[in-house]
């Protein structure tokens, strides 16, 4: 029997898992809180060890003929599923700004259209995988990309839709069945994605969804020797956790994590461009894995830059982020904003200067102002480690090494921003150490490019041909001459 639908405004949310081509009900539930007034928006399923074994069965049960499938032939039930993503658009837009709290208009504009194009995108070049080969003097290699199996995946709360489908994508056009264990503090748009990929006649077991928190359904999940791949984002202790369990079982896996990001501004930058950019870093709350949030700023122009960075922060719209005019959303859960509020109370007290914001905000009790904080030296606490709040540090330097340095001076990997001089710029994004650096801009995510972290910001590389390395098993035929 099934549960009744949460009413999320005008759409129905199904509260259950999706098993086998069917929807399962929770034997117990979690609540599910609107970030924006705290409002309980409905219990949704948890999944028990017998929702998991279920779960694992189906996909490996639907395995076989979905892998036996060519790329072709997956590719009209792939179009399909992106298809009945469009068609729920509306939907996917409320209920993710109202479980996540994430812009209506980012939404709108940005993650839905992304989420269509993450399963259409990697069903296409899945096409042309499967005609590699290699040419030497002894031999043919006839390189192949076998689909590796039953898939889990598990997503985080501050882009459950976009982080979701960018797996999915590949993992399905792969030829993978696949599990997705969406986050507990916003699971409501993953199980519209259910609805999506019944309604595109998925075969049943191919694409499952089971609900539940990390410590126990996740837990389980991952921990199950029929697994033959884990693609995770989500924190580093997590990760740890996660990899632990594969490491136990020689799954390969991939863990795209935290990140702490440079963003520099060089003497040359245009300081404009550099400072509306740096306002960016405030949208999604700062709740944002690739954001810039460490500025480092040449001396000769800190001030300069500070001061066109606080006329355009002033003008930021807090508020509802169902409301279009609104640029700054609310923290996703108290406990979140607590986190946050602590990582600023810390700073200042270890001589931290605030250039502005610093307090909880008033528009409501889960939001914190922008803020940016100064006078911190890089082995401070709010230096080191990610906030995952609208927090910022300025540090200046003197000089390119001395940029590069504290660049690198922080365990995590991820990204990166550098404004300067094209030439200039390019050399410094060079040596700085992570897995993806923007000269002169922010965000550009093509899906042809890998994505993925170092240091601590995370073990393999997603995205075009790497998504296929990762959710294949690439296998040599070797024809001799
Ligand atoms: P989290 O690690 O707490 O949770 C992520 C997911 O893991 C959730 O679905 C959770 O239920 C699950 N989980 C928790 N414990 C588990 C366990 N023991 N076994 C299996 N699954 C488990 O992370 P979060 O707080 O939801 O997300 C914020 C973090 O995600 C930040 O560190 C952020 O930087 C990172 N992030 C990284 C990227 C990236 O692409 N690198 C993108 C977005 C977010």
């Amino acid at each position: 029997m099934t549960s009744p639908a949460l009413q999320i405004g005008a759409h129905a949310v199904s509260p259950d898992h999706y098993i086998d081509g069917r929807r399962v009900a929770g034997t117990a539930h979690f609540d599910v809180h609107c970030p924006i007034d705290q409002r309980l928006l409905g219990r949704v399923a948890e999944g028990d060890p017998a929702h998991v074994e279920a779960a694992i069965t189906a996909a490996q049960r639907a395995f076989p003929a979905w892998s036996a499938l060519s790329a072709a032939e997956r590719l009209p039930y792939l179009e399909r599923f992106a298809e009945e993503i469009g068609r729920r658009a509306e939907a996917l837009c409320a209920v993710e700004s109202s479980d996540a709290g994430v812009l209506l208009s980012r939404m709108q504009h940005g993650v839905v259209p992304r989420a269509m194009l993450n399963i259409r995108w990697f069903a296409r070049h899945a096409l042309a995988l499967q005609a590699r080969t290699i040419e030497t003097e002894q031999a043919t290699h006839h390189v192949r990309h076998d689909p590796a199996g039953v898939t889990v995946i598990i997503t985080p709360w501050n882009a459950p839709l976009m982080l979701s489908t960018w797996k999915l994508g590949p993992a399905l056009a792969a030829g993978n069945t696949c599990i997705l264990k969406p986050p507990e503090w916003a699971p409501l748009t993953c199980s519209l994605l259910a609805d999506a990929a019944d309604a595109a006649g998925l075969p049943p077991g191919v694409f499952n969804l089971v609900q539940g928190t990390g410590a126990t359904t996740g837990a389980q999940l991952v921990a199950d020797p029929r697994i033959a791949r884990i693609s995770f984002t989500g924190s580093v202790p997590t990760a740890r956790r996660i990899a632990q369990a594969a490491g136990a079982n020689l799954v390969p896996c991939s863990l795209e994590l935290g990140g702490k990001s440079p963003f520099i501004v060089l003497e040359d930058a245009d300081l404009d461009a550099a400072a509306a950019t740096a306002a960016l870093m405030y949208r999604n709350a700062g709740q944002v894995c690739l954001a810039g949030t460490r500025l480092l700023v040449h001396e000769r122009v800190a001030e300069d830059f500070a001061q066109r960075m606080r006329s355009i922060v002033s003008q930021l719209v807090v508020g509802d982020p169902r409301d279009p005019a609104t640029e700054v959303g609310p923290i996703i859960h108290p406990r979140q904003v607590e986190r946050v509020l602590g990582f600023v109370e810390r700073a200042v007290a270890a001589g931290a200067r605030v250039l502005w914001g610093g307090q909880a905000h008033d528009f409501g009790a889960q939001y914190v102002q922008p803020t940016l904080l100064d006078h911190v030296r890089q082995d401070d606490e709010i230096v080191q480690n990610e906030v995952f709040g609208p927090v910022l540090t300025l540090q200046t330097f003197a000089s390119d090494d001395e940029a590069v340095a504290l660049a690198n001076g922080t365990d995590y990997g991820l990204g990166g921003v550098c404004y300067g001089q094209t030439d200039h710029a390019q050399a410094m994004a060079e040596r700085v150490r992570t897995g993806f650096i923007w000269v002169n801009s922010f965000g550009i995510r093509d899906l042809a490019a890998p994505f993925g972290g170092i240091k601590r910001s995370g073990i393999g590389r997603e995205g075009g041909d790497w998504s296929f390395e990762f959710f294949c098993d690439v296998k040599d035929v070797v024809l001799p001459r």
